[in-house]
């Protein structure tokens, strides 16, 4: 019997899925640059409306799909097998940059303490290796346990001497616990790059908002270096949300990009909980509260967003009821990883 095939609306791309295989994994696997973040089913980036046939889910329900949304005909392609011929409809798939995802050895060249919970980190890959991505991006960091951890890439494909990370801690965290107590400089680490389909679309007239929450300010200082270098004729406003002052641990990088270019950067901090004694006199509240304060319009731009899920799951639902469409969001949720140690705490 032959294998399931998928077919995918309106571009009619088509693939076969073999036997283990996921939808997401078989259409990747032909090249296809289907839409991805955190492929544990969490994060919903890779919803797509199943339009024929069905699918299954062999480790269950995923989280990131709603009821109403499964009840609709919507399906999760990171975790979704087909039972059968399928026919989905998921816009704007064409064929993936000819970037090969690899895996290579880094070695930690430097750490910053920005704020007590962060951590700026710097990667050397091999003298005769770089790295090639699309701003936004994100990589796994493989941890010797099997286990793995996504980072996004924090610095712009032409500035690619060494890798940035912004690594928030997660006090226990498989991972981050490490780089906060024994991490050292000339540490070995190794990578799987580039993943994801969050990045800089450059082709387009509208306007473009980002919205970072913590440390979702990691890809979007990647899009907003990479758009100044290429010379991004649309203007950018960056929303950035944090707790506390401290938060905003790169407040003056992001304030220079817009003293420097006025005329296509703004740049928008928004505290949710300032502290006295950081005398703010700027926007408080929930940065996406802020975002549909400020855009009525907000049909007009396209948006890209990065950071905690929470954040992302309100963002999303707010921004496209207030007539965002779908196509023009584009995001990448921090999930936290669906390994067995966390399944079964
Ligand atoms: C596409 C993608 C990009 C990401 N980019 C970044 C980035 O640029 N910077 C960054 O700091 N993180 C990022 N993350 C989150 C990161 O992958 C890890 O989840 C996080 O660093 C915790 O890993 P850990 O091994 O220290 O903790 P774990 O061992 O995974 O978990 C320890 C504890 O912390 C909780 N926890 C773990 N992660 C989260 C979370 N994200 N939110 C809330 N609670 C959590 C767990 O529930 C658990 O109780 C990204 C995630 C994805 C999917």
């Amino acid at each position: 019997m032959s294998d399931p095939r998928v077919t995918l609306e309106p571009g009619g791309h088509t693939f076969e899925v073999g036997p283990g295989e996921t939808i997401l994994e078989a259409g990747l696997r032909h090249g296809l640059a289907m839409p991805y973040g955190c492929r544990n089913g969490a994060c919903g980036s890779c919803r797509a409306r199943v339009l024929r046939g069905a699918v299954a889910y062999p480790d269950g329900p995923p989280p990131g799909l709603s009821e109403a949304e499964a009840a609709e005909g919507y399906a999760l392609p990171c975790q979704a097998v087909p039972e059968g011929d399928v026919v989905l409809e998921l816009p704007q798939v064409g064929a993936a940059p000819d970037i090969p995802v690899r895996q290579m050895p880094v070695r930690v060249a430097r750490m910053e303490r920005v704020a007590p919970d962060v951590m700026r980190l710097w990667l050397k890959p091999p003298m005769t290796e770089r790295l090639r991505f699309l701003p936004g991006q994100y990589l796994d960091v493989l941890l010797r346990d099997g286990r793995r951890r996504g980072f996004s890439i924090a610095n712009p494909p032409h500035d690619d001497a060494l890798i940035e990370l912004h690594v928030r801690h997660h006090p226990g965290g498989a991972f981050t616990e490490h780089v906060f107590t024994t991490m050292r400089p000339k540490d070995l680490l190794r990578i799987e790059a580039p993943l994801g389909g969050f990045h800089l679309r450059e082709a387009g007239e509208r306007p473009i908002l980002m919205v970072a929450g913590g440390t979702g300010f990691a890809p979007i200082k990647a899009m907003v270096e990479h758009a100044l270098h290429v010379g991004l004729a649309r203007p950018i406003t960056v929303y950035w949300g944090a707790r506390d002052r401290a938060g905003l641990y790169l407040h003056e990088l992001a304030a220079g990009w817009a003293r420097a270019h006025p005329e296509r950067i703004r740049y928008v901090p928004v505290l949710s909980e300032p502290r006295p004694e950081d005398a703010w006199d700027g926007r408080t509240g929930l940065v996406h509260e802020a975002v549909l304060a400020d855009h009525p319009d907000l049909p007009r731009f396209d948006v890209y967003m990065a950071g905690p899920p929470g954040m992302i799951r309100a963002a999303r639902e707010a921004f496209l009821a207030r007539g965002l469409p779908e196509g023009q969001l584009f995001y990448d949720s921090f999930e936290p990883a669906a390994d067995p140690r966390l399944a079964a705490s």
